[in-house]
């Protein structure tokens, strides 16, 4: 059955990254017959031009008929000096939240090739690939009661509340056990339990999750510790599964083992499956218009939609060889270039990506 998918390019670089992956998806249309059928919609800096609003009705109702959403970057100074609530960055939270995206996928994987980009010691970040999932849509980013209040001594005190149903723990354990089959089949948790009576339930249900997948293996880590082995010996994680603070703090981390913003992708998945799928990195308008921008985040974001939200996992494996092979060949965009390396453009670089398939 054909499959659908929104397009959203955004501001900035997000159109020239959203045509190279356009390119390959079209490729892989034509030569491998992948059905899917592709739309495209207005979001961020780019609807508030055409539409006065940063998530027009019409994209976040097309978003809800998709099967998958692919979005470049929203964003830039244009934009800047308007009313917060209608800036373009509070396009992609709508848009989030419209969607009821709680689970968010961040790998952090090193391209051998890319290696020296590290900034860890190549024999202390050896084959690194990860997979942080973190709670998008809980936890003390949206717990109540919060704010700032007077004391009756006069000073003031700020306050949050962290707090996670068992249902959301349960979700998104399944998410990452879920993941997990998908991968190497080993799971950590990654919770403050010593301390925090929310994580103490987080480990009760994620152990109880854990049941239901006898083929993973599960373990706990407290988040200090987490933090330590990520820099100390990050080959050790497959999956790590963990509350949205802590998720925000590490998956940050991780991805700087990796080296390069414009090299990594992202999904944010709801109980459905359905999921939007974007690079890490912003809209770059320091590089907009100048085809020199990195799509490699924006194509290998393409394939975790192709693994994740439509089913097509051999096709998904196709796209992230096809990257390695033509890293492999020495071909960089500017900003992961280095020595005896051939430079490409952005579009040279989607194009070299289509040939590998
Ligand atoms: P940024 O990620 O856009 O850029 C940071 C630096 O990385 C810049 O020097 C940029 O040129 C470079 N860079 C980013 N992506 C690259 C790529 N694919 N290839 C080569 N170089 C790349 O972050 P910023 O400068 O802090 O933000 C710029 C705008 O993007 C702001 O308006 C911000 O709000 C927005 N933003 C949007 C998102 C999103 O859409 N998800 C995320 C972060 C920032």
């Amino acid at each position: 059955m054909s499959k659908s998918v929104l397009i959203l390019p955004g501001d900035g670089i997000g159109p020239e990254i959203v045509t190279e992956a356009e390119k390959v998806l079209n490729a892989l249309v034509e030569n491998r017959g992948l059905e899917i059928s592709t739309e495209q919609g207005l979001i961020g800096g780019s609807a508030i031009d055409e539409t006065g609003v940063p998530l027009p009705d019409e994209t976040l109702a097309m978003g809800k008929q998709s099967d998958a959403v692919l979005l470049g970057a929203v964003g830039g100074p244009k934009w800047d000096k308007i009313e917060r609530s209608l800036r373009p960055e509070r396009g992609l939270l709508a848009i989030r939240a419209g969607l009821d995206l709680y689970a968010n996928l961040r790998p952090a994987i090193l391209y051998k090739e890319l290696a020296e980009a590290s900034s860890l010691k190549p024999e202390v970040i050896g084959a690194l690939d990860i997979m942080i999932v973190r709670e998008l849509t809980g936890g003390i980013y949206f717990g109540q009661p919060r704010g700032i209040r007077t004391l009756d001594d006069g000073q003031r005190e700020g306050f949050n509340t962290l707090v996670y149903k068992e249902s959301e723990i349960e979700r998104i354990a399944h998410t990452a056990f879920d993941v997990a089959m998908k991968r190497n089949k080993k799971v950590c948790s990654v919770d403050k339990a010593n301390v925090l009576e929310a994580t103490e339930l987080w480990r009760e249900v994620v152990t109880r999750v854990a049941k239901d997948y006898p083929e993973v293996s599960l373990e706990h880590m407290y988040v200090d510790n987490a933090a330590m082995q990520l820099v100390r010996a990050p080959g050790q994680f497959d999956v790590i599964v963990t509350t949205n603070m802590f998720g925000d703090i590490l998956s940050d981390l991780a991805s700087m083992l990796t080296g390069s913003i414009g090299m990594l992708p992202s999904a944010s998945l709801n109980a459905e499956g359905q999921g939007m799928y974007e690079p890490i990195h912003g809209s770059a308008p320091d590089i907009a218009g100048q085809n020199i921008a990195n799509p490699l985040a924006t194509i290998i974001s393409t394939a975790m939609m192709l693994r994740y939200s439509l089913a097509e996992v051999a096709q998904a494996d196709r796209v992230e060889q096809a990257v390695q092979k033509v890293l492999a060949s020495g071909l960089r965009t500017a900003d992961i270039v280095s020595e005896g390396m051939t430079r490409v453009s952005t579009s040279e670089m989607g194009d070299a990506v289509v040939a590998a398939l």
